[in-house]
């Protein structure tokens, strides 16, 4: 919307649970038009390098995580050095499912996240940098949800550069939940960030960085949402595994 490129991104999170189902959902990636929308897709870490030649068109293969640090002794972690030798162009970080609003993998504080942020820009990767307010905040209303906004984002406005990030508003209440922010809602909570970004970081940065939506977004919803002046696309889980995902592109394309 207001003349920034759409974009719009699949997790598949940990899914599927085999190789042999992946060609699936590689060929909805491919169906995607990417002249006029940038499409990004986030396979899980073990299907990456099995993702990353199988793509076609400009969709960038996205990994769910970093680690803040690079190689080294981090067991169990990925760095994004290595992601840069496999080709990879950007990382996704901030995913409330790591932040651990759902209670397991409480890894990703917002000053973790930001040393994430420091590394996959230091790469020279761009980042889907993740935010989003629980249940009980949103219940509190649209300036608590923005309060808790800019504490997600104090550490990192500094460093967003609209050519190398993407925000994705993601309230957790919507999330795998089939409920979705009506478009009003989500309009004024975009419209609230994009507000605290032109404060503390810079208006131009504001007006051009692009805010994705995420939170059981689908091919019905889409049309509508992406009609809103400040929401520039979609971070999609659910239905990025099935056909459908190349409709919610087709949509706002
Ligand atoms: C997500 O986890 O990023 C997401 C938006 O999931 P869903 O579309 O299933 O709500």
């Amino acid at each position: 919307a207001m003349g920034r490129r759409p974009v719009v991104g699949g997790n598949w999170k940990c899914n599927p649970d085999s190789v042999s189902k992946l060609d699936d959902l590689i060929k909805n990636i491919n169906a995607c038009d990417t002249s006029r929308c940038d499409v990004y897709v986030c396979p899980s870490t073990l299907h990456v390098p099995y993702v990353v030649p199988k793509i076609k068109n400009k969709a960038l293969v996205t990994p769910q995580d970093c680690n803040p640090k690079g190689c080294g002794a981090f067991t169990g972690s990925m760095a994004v050095a290595q992601m840069k030798d496999l080709k990879m162009k950007q990382v996704m970080i901030g995913h409330s499912e790591r932040r651990g609003e759902f209670g397991i993998f409480k890894m990703d504080d917002d000053a973790t996240l930001a040393a994430k942020l420091k590394c996959v820009l230091d790469a020279g990767m761009s980042c889907v940098y993740c935010i989003g307010e629980p249940k009980e905040v949103r219940e509190k209303g649209l300036s608590a949800t923005l309060a808790l906004m800019d504490v997600q984002l104090k550490q990192v406005y500094s460093m967003l550069d609209p050519a190398k990030v993407v925000l994705a508003y993601e309230p957790v209440w919507a999330i795998g939940t089939g409920l979705t922010a009506t478009p009003e809602d989500a309009q004024a909570t975009h419209k609230g960030i994009r507000d605290l970004i032109a404060k503390n970081a810079s208006p131009a940065v504001a007006a051009a960085i692009r805010i994705q939506y995420g939170g059981s977004a689908n091919a019905k919803n889409a049309p509508e949402l992406s009609a809103q002046p400040d929401i520039d696309g979609f971070l999609v889980g659910g239905a990025s595994l099935k056909p459908e995902f190349v409709d919610i592109v087709k949509a706002i394309s």
